[in-house]
């Protein structure tokens, strides 16, 4: 979901009106320098800093930039509305005080949400439900991965499912509509001009048509002329059912494009639904690498456009514990390997098609230590089914022990990074580990301890979807347990491990926060070396003496600093996943909704 960069702040309120915001702060006292945040209608994204000073009310509206930095008119610019804040109470810089005491909000009072707010959610559920077949827990975490990446693709397409919509229609066309059935004041619709990507609004007035040219200007931001801007065409819409905004009248009902209503579901161009259980065609072969459906070719792959984001419509169709060795093909390729055997590369074939899939198949002549840790394994793998991590598909037992499991074809995240380091930019990293934590998040849910966690056990199926994988050390936790203590020191990896691990033995979802950040560090490192030479014990001396890694170059210090924070000393002062994702979320959307695409310009361009 979309988080205001503004909704950790304890006195920011939301969508309230200027008289709202006026009677919290006499309710606050009227002391000089007492002041709140709320949003701002007028410019989507803005914020207005009401103020009081001298018993009077000052009201300062915050633009978003184009470069996505937010400023009070002929001020200086600042990468978000808590630092502006923070700025002012120290530099009243042109205003009539410095932010003295803030207008807190009380624990009742939640913030308002805006009028665009609950439209905007609807819309990207319709939008994730229609386009990837998702519904549930994969919707969720479909929306929360990507909310960026989809609150851009519908801005760019989510009018083509409104019924107001007519496309590529003649202004001619677009009256002879109008002007068939009632002719109501306000009635409307929106048509593409000849300029390709701007639209034209018509609308019904004294049972005349009227024209408007819809602005489309560099930043992509739509607007009537001299009017509000917003970021979709259907979002200027509703607001100009509120509010004239230059036009005759108010928009009315929609003159509705019947050809467009008449598809279930609508869906925007250049996709389509995939069917229920997806079953590709005979002799297809499906891939958790290879996407569903045809993408567009104008966006990149995302990790809902793969059949590895969720295979599961019907649970029994895939989800098999045991496999026959007549559903599997064993190829020669070795992926990779281990003192177990290696993992190959193979084909799954279902009742509903085939899929390519990665077999760890244990050596024949390994003894049966090897064989029950290998069961252990496939026991917890069969227990989870979250996208961002490996799912496991069944064991086979037949010449030797396999397990069957989903295919990441891209290979270890720390292998892939350092041969791709000119071209992997660091908001591709930040979405990666987000989606990592993510998956840790939900383990620890799940009271499940990983104990293995580090970049070359994150699979990644394309250069945008992650996968957590290697559950051999994995143990799931007793309900009434927060940790799990291991008899003796193993094989360890101890670069990996928090102080806790080394001198207690003690692993929990604390722990593996220890790791995430390690795992971080490699990720933002391209896949470098943690601790360089330093040997183990070595490195457990310096951890002690307070010491932390650096941070790698061309790291966000955000990044940094909640690397650091995993790697708080004490497991109880450490945050958790729930925080560690909230963070990781907070900061891939404030840097993703910075990367906008080119806006094409469209002002000031006759209407046809
Ligand atoms: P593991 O013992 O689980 O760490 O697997 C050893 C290596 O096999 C990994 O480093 C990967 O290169 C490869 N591998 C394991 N699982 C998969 C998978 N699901 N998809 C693709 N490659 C895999």
């Amino acid at each position: 979901m979309s988080v205001d960069p503004a909704a950790e702040l304890p006195f920011f309120y939301g969508s309230i009106s200027r008289s709202d915001a006026e009677e919290q702060l006499k309710l606050a006292g009227m002391a000089d320098g007492l002041f709140l945040l709320r949003q701002c209608l007028r410019n989507l994204g803005g914020y207005v800093l009401s103020i009081v000073w001298n018993l009077e009310f000052h009201h300062y509206p915050i633009e978003k930039q184009l470069n996505a930095t937010f400023c009070i008119t002929g001020g200086k610019p600042h990468c978000g509305p808590a630092e502006l804040c923070e700025f002012y109470s120290k530099d009243p810089d042109g205003l009539v005080c410095t932010l003295r005491k803030p207008c807190l909000r009380s624990p009742d009072t939640p913030i308002r949400a805006g009028v665009f707010d609950s439209l905007r959610q609807n819309m990207l559920r319709e939008y994730v439900k229609q386009t990837w077949n998702l519904e549930g827990d994969a919707m969720e975490q479909a929306i929360i991965s990507q909310a960026p990446q989809l609150e851009r693709l519908i801005a760019t397409t989510a009018h083509e499912k409104m019924p107001w919509y007519h496309s590529k229609i003649t202004r001619q066309e677009g009256e002879r509509r109008l002007y068939s059935g009632a002719q109501p004041d306000g009635k409307f619709l929106v048509r593409d001009r000849e300029v390709s990507g701007t639209f034209a609004l018509s609308m019904m007035y004294g049972k005349t048509v009227y024209h408007y040219q819809i602005l489309h200007d560099k930043s992509g931001k739509y607007s009537m002329p001299e009017g509000t801007k917003f970021d979709t065409v259907w979002q200027l819409v509703e607001y100009l059912k509120m509010k004239p905004d230059g036009l005759v009248t108010v928009l009315g009902e929609a003159c509705v494009n019947s050809k467009a209503a008449a598809q279930t579901p609508v869906v925007p161009s250049g996709r389509r639904p995939r069917a229920n259980g997806y079953t590709p065609p005979p002799g297809a072969i499906a891939s958790a690498s290879k996407p569903a459906n045809p993408v567009p070719t104008d966006r990149e792959v995302l990790p809902m456009d793969c059949t590895g984001f969720n295979p599961y419509h019907n649970p029994n169709d895939v989800k098999r514990f045991n496999i026959q060795r007549t559903q599997l093909l064993v190829d020669e390729v070795e992926l990779g390997s281990g003192n177990f055997g290696c993992v190959r590369k193979g084909v799954l074939k279902t009742d509903s098609g085939q899929i390519d899939v990665a077999i760890k198949v244990l050596k024949s002549e390994n003894e049966k230590l090897v064989k029950e840790e290998m069961m252990r394994e496939a026991e917890i793998m069969h227990q989870l089914s979250n996208p961002f991590i490996v799912r496991m598909l069944g064991l086979c037992n037949a010449e030797s022990l396999m397990l069957v499991m989903e295919m990441a074809s891209a290979g270890p995240l720390n292998k892939f990074l350092s041969s791709k380091k000119d071209t992997v930019s660091v908001e591709n990293i930040v979405n990666l580990m987000h989606q990592v934590s993510m998956g840790m998040k939900y383990l620890e849910e799940r009271n499940f301890v990983h104990r293995d966690l580090a970049a070359r056990n994150v699979l990644l199926v394309n250069q945008q979807f992650a996968k957590i994988s290697d559950f051999g050390l994995s143990k799931a936790l007793g309900a009434d347990d927060n940790y799990y203590r291991a008899r003796t020191a193993g094989k360890w990896p101890l670069k990996w491990y928090a102080p806790e691990c080394i001198t207690h033995r003690k692993f929990s979802s604390k722990s593996d926060v220890w790791s995430f950040g390690i795992t971080m560090w490699e990720a933002f490192s391209f896949g470098g070396k943690p601790y360089k030479k330093m040997k183990g014990p070595d490195v457990t001396r310096f951890i002690e003496t307070g010491n932390r890694m650096e941070c790698p170059s061309g790291c966000p210090d955000r990044m940094y600093a909640l690397m650091k924070e995993c790697w708080t000393f004490k497991h109880e002062e450490r945050p958790d996943f729930k925080k560690v994702e909230e963070s990781m979320r907070t900061y891939h959307y404030s840097i993703s909704s910075k990367a906008q695409p080119e806006g094409n310009a469209g002002a000031a361009e006759p209407i046809e």
